[in-house]
């Protein structure tokens, strides 16, 4: 049986061109793509496409995006066999982190890829990423997809969405998961690891949550940084997620009026979650005297997620009428494979 794969084209450097007079680079139509990699038309699988009706530089790319690409997900999800998010690098590992939260109990591989460089460049990317992609979200054991998560692939790898950053601006080799083995690699065979992969549980029906809250804000901690006006910002922007990237595996300033001033965060009812600045490693309230701050103002510890995934996971559990646990129950539960217990 063809397998059948809906292609979400959303923008990126995969769908630009050269623009000889301006030298910069321009979206093409993307329709088109067949006839810039006539290889599509040979793979085993059929591919449909849908497109953004204005392609975006992933910069752009946020919260109602996400929505609309779940919602695509979602009314085309009896039809096809796999989905492939074509997307702009820059913002790929939230918007794949986004929607690992969004589509619940998932079955079936939802891929995102993209390219450093742009489709018509000599050097390209793109033509790999997108070809071996398309089997990614085309490969089966049968009636099974051996993918059943949202996942990245990028040169020649294929990573947990919810697991990534981007790393590099420049090298083709552009993401890490740097906190979990890599899922898959293409060599002269596909590959996936498949004791790694993330599995939904049984009972778990297929069903998308579209609830994302843009109350949330992140803060980079640095040596020296002044605090005086937080408590006075997150009161007028309503923030209910206060996201601390801090040092290390949890440290912070011992100062007490900052230690007053999130407490006072917390008395108003803001969550303070707590991820590292490192890029490996997890938070460990406790292992050091500077972290045990933590402890007292009750703030959650993001373990090892990525700052991405502790963003988005924060942007869909807050105030989501979907579950009945607490906000810091659910935090700190692996969800969807995004963090180690
Ligand atoms: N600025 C581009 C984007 O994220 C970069 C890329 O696609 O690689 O949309």
């Amino acid at each position: 049986m063809k397998r059948k794969v809906l292609i979400i084209y959303t923008g990126g450097t995969i769908g630009m061109e050269k623009d000889y007079e301006s030298g910069s680079l321009k979206a093409f139509d993307f329709s088109t793509i067949a006839s810039r990699i006539p290889e599509i038309n040979l793979l085993d699988c059929d591919v449909t496409l849908s497109q953004f009706s204005i392609p975006l530089d992933s910069s752009d790319v946020g919260p109602e995006h996400w929505t609309a690409i779940a919602k695509i997900i979602e009314g085309n999800y009896e039809d096809y066999s796999g989905f492939l998010i074509l997307h702009g690098t820059d913002t790929m590992a939230y918007t794949a982190s986004a929607l690992s939260f969004m589509l619940k109990g998932l079955r079936k591989p939802v891929i995102l890829t993209g390219s450093q460089l742009p489709i018509g460049d000599l050097r390209t990317d793109a033509k790999e990423n997108l070809l071996t992609s398309l089997y990614y979200a085309s490969f089966y054991d049968g009636d099974e997809a051996v993918i059943q998560e949202v996942a990245l692939y990028f040169e020649y790898k294929l990573l947990r969405g919810n697991r990534c950053i981007k790393a590099s601006a420049e090298n083709f080799d552009a993401f890490k998961t740097p906190n979990y083995p890599i899922l898959g690699q293409s060599g002269v065979n596909l590959e996936a690891d498949r004791n790694i992969l993330y599995r939904a549980p049984k009972d778990e029906a297929f069903n998308v949550d579209l609830h994302i809250s843009k109350k949330v804000f992140l803060i980079w901690i640095f040596p020296g940084m002044n605090l005086n006006e937080l408590e006075s910002f997150i009161k007028a922007s309503e923030i209910k997620v206060l996201i601390l990237r801090v040092f290390g595996s949890g440290t912070f300033f011992s100062d007490k009026n900052i230690e007053n001033i999130l407490l006072n965060i917390r008395a108003n009812g803001t969550e303070i979650v707590i991820i590292s600045q490192c890029i490996s490693g997890e938070i460990s309230i406790g292992k050091y005297d500077n972290s045990n701050i933590f402890k007292r103002i009750g703030a959650i510890s993001g373990g090892d997620l990525t700052a991405e995934s502790a963003l988005t996971k924060a942007m869909h559990l807050i105030e989501n009428p979907h579950y009945t646990e607490s906000f810091g129950t659910l935090f700190q539960k692996n969800l969807r494979g995004e963090m180690s217990n």
